[in-house]
């Protein structure tokens, strides 16, 4: 992509929790790369309400998400929330049944622990207990990517990340990934790709631990012959201590910190100062 054309990125918060600094990162480095830190650059700045994790999701906090991403001086483009999409993500995986490249798989996590399964890029991968055995039509089921299929389907891949460049793709070190979950019509890895796709998100911004899901997601598009954006894998803020921040230590909430009269705007530009310095 030549470099005069400004991306469409997106910032793609769950609404199972609070917003904390990790997050405002995010939306700020995405909203950066397409608007410029003063809002004048020529591209899109999406938000998409990634609402479809069961229970987990409490749909007030979209609008909590708003007023913190305003607070921190952010102009955005929402985009339709992920529970309006279930049909697509459907669709889809009906596709991948159609070319035999998903299989249903039966286990619980406790199965998939017992059977022995060596930790991977992203929780454990998963043994492949269900690969060749017919599934019991009384269990619910998970929809697996046989990823050995995969990769015969699509060959040898390679996609870009903005900081760490090209990468071969390589599915070794997530396994068999879920693609429908048993209780749901997607998993992450499948209506984050379709949904970036739909969305016409160009340049893919998000914390480096998510850096392997990339590996799925360019595997995703070659199957489904979806148009392959750039990547841009931030480094994550960490504490004094050099702990990756997260709220189970304790790191405030934005909506906590706006409450609290804190000058957004400040807080956003003292972290693009330390975004600087991790390394853009
Ligand atoms: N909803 C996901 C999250 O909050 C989005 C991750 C991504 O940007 O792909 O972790
Ligand atoms: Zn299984």
């Amino acid at each position: 992509m030549p470099a005069t054309v400004p991306p469409v990125t997106r910032f793609a918060p769950s609404p199972n929790g609070h917003l904390h600094l990790g997050h405002a990162l995010s939306a700020i480095v995405a909203h950066d790369l397409a608007r410029g830190a003063k809002g004048n650059g020529g591209g899109r700045f999406l938000l998409r309400i990634e609402d479809i994790d069961g229970p987990r999701s409490r749909p007030e906090l979209a609008e909590e998400f708003r007023r913190d991403l305003a607070w921190l001086g952010l102009e955005w483009d929402e985009v339709p929330a992920q529970s309006t999409r279930l049909a697509s993500y459907a669709a889809a995986a009906e596709t991948l049944k159609a070319r035999g490249l998903l299989y249903p798989c039966t286990c619980t996590r406790s199965e998939i622990e017992a059977a022995g399964a060596r930790p991977g890029l992203e929780g454990l991968i998963y043994p492949g207990t269900c690969k060749h055995r017919a599934p019991d039509p009384s269990r619910p089921a998970a929809w697996r990517l046989d990823a050995d299929k995969a990769l015969a389907a699509t060959g040898p891949l390679v996609w870009e990340d903005a900081l760490a460049g090209p990468q071969a793709v390589d599915l070794a070190g997530l396994g068999d990934v879920v693609l429908v979950r048993k209780d749901l019509p997607a998993s992450y890895h499948l209506a984050v790709t379709l949904d970036d796709a739909a969305d016409g998100v160009t340049l893919v911004t998000r914390g480096a631990d998510l850096f392997a899901a990339s590996h799925v997601h360019r595997t995703l598009q070659a199957l489904l012959g979806l148009p392959v954006p750039r990547w841009h894998h931030h480094p994550l803020l960490t504490d004094d201590t050099g702990q990756k921040l997260a709220k189970r230590r304790g790191s405030p909430a934005l909506a906590e910190r706006r409450a609290a009269g804190e000058d957004g705007r400040m807080l956003a530009e003292q972290l693009r100062l330390q975004h600087l310095r991790l390394g853009t």
